[in-house]
């Protein structure tokens, strides 16, 4: 055997399992068809549940990111809600936004030399009863007992070999993306977002003196944005928001490099296919306003990890991963859904019904608070994945 478990991809999901599974003394190669590591230049949020499972970085992942206290969201009127974190989550606990380029350094780094194979992409497997033979793009090959799919919202291993009938589908919302130095008018410590016309602008500092600045931009098609043309339709999106999300988006540099993507959703009916599974976005993908899809890609790696110690390096150890991820994941989808309706009415939010911390439903209406309904819907996720 060339290594116990084969994964495909080094991206979140893949350089955490990795990860998870040495520490147990599960022999692990992962491969990444990419030269080098690759992360859209921005930052991502990581929730109390994606941390819970990232204990292996060490103190160099808080000191590299910005712990995130408050969310404020601010309306063309200027009124604004606030999302107050630290009691969505409770106990001190709060999110950590990073740069994911570091995220992605670090990941690697603490994996030993040589784990990662860069430029390399499988173009076969071939299961047999004890391992997969896996040919590579390179014309070699090598035998591992299990191979894991975590290559991203595209998987090859999923059409391939899991559930060729599932596929990504567009969630209406197509997203810009950068970071910026962390300098007026982007040194705001909070989350800040400014909603316009069903579209959210804003950004948090990463850490690094660095600010993620995004645009969320909800279009009727999923429209491919050439490199040059990235900046121009931000500020001409920018200047349909208003004269505050034009003066602050005029802030931002034509010289940066935007990264400009639609949000997918996708859900598999199969996770398992015998020695191969899928894990992270090549099973499940949610919109990003949730912040929570690399969270549940953790999440997968965590499991994964413990039905290995479980059962060992066999059959039995993913179909029970499955059998665990499926209903979580299929509860998360519902949440996603919630969270898209709260984003955008929350403040207006009487809709919705009372506030779910005001006792039965025949108690006075209270206007439900944002942190309130956060609270309920993020705080379950602290339960064991
Ligand atoms: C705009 C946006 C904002 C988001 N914000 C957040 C956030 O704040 N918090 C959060 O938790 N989540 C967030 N997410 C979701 C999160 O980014 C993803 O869920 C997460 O990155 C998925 O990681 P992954 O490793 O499964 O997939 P990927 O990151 O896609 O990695 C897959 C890797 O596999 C490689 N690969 C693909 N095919 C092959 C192949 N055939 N052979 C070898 N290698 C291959 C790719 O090159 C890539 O490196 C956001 C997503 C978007 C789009």
């Amino acid at each position: 055997m060339d290594a116990d478990v084969l994964v495909v991809g080094a991206g979140i999901a893949g350089l955490t399992t990795a990860a998870r599974l040495l520490r147990l003394g599960v022999r692990v190669t992962v491969i990444e068809r990419a030269a080098e590591i690759q992360a859209a230049g921005a930052g991502i949020m990581l929730h109390p549940n994606a941390l819970a499972h990232l204990d292996h970085l060490g103190p160099e992942l808080h000191a590299t990111g910005t712990e995130i206290a408050r969310q404020v969201t601010t309306d063309p009127d200027g009124s604004a809600t606030s999302l107050d974190w630290a009691a969505v989550w409770g106990e001190g606990r709060l999110p950590l936004a990073v740069q994911r380029l570091r995220l992605a350094e670090l990941m690697v780094h603490h994996l030993p030399e040589g784990t990662v194979r860069w430029s390399t992409e499988p173009v076969a497997l071939h299961q047999h009863g004890d391992h997969v033979e896996v040919d590579f793009a390179d014309g070699r090959s090598g035998r591992y007992g299990l191979v894991i799919g975590a290559d991203g919202v595209n998987s090859w291993v999923r059409r391939q070999y899991v559930d060729p009938d599932a596929e990504p589908a567009y969630l209406g919302h197509v997203y810009w993306r950068t970071t910026v130095p962390s300098t007026a008018p982007f040194d705001f410590t909070d989350w800040r977002i400014w909603r316009a016309g069903g579209n959210f602008f804003g950004g948090m500092p990463i850490g690094g003196a660095r600010h993620h600045i995004f645009l969320q931009a909800a279009l009727d098609r999923p429209v491919k944005v050439a490199p040059e043309d990235a900046y121009p339709r931000l500020m001409a999106l920018a200047a349909e928001m208003g004269p505050q999300v034009a003066s602050l988006a005029g802030q931002l540099d034509p010289a940066d490099s935007y990264a400009v993507r639609p949000a997918l959703g996708l859900g598999v009916r199969r996770w398992v296919n015998g020695r191969i599974a899928l894990l992270g976005d090549a099973a499940h993908s949610f919109s990003p306003a949730t912040t929570q899809g690399g969270a549940m890609a953790i999440e997968d790696s965590a499991v994964l990890a413990e039905e290995i110690t479980r059962s060992g390096v066999a059959p039995r150890a993913l179909a029970d991963y499955e059998a665990r991820r499926t209903p979580r994941i299929r509860d998360f989808t519902r949440l996603a859904r919630l969270h898209g309706v709260l984003s955008s009415t929350v403040q207006h939010g009487l809709a919705l019904g009372p506030d779910p911390a005001s006792g039965p439903a025949h108690a006075p209406r209270t206007a439900p608070s944002p942190t309130a309904w956060f609270r309920r819907l993020y705080r379950p996720l602290l339960e064991a994945a």
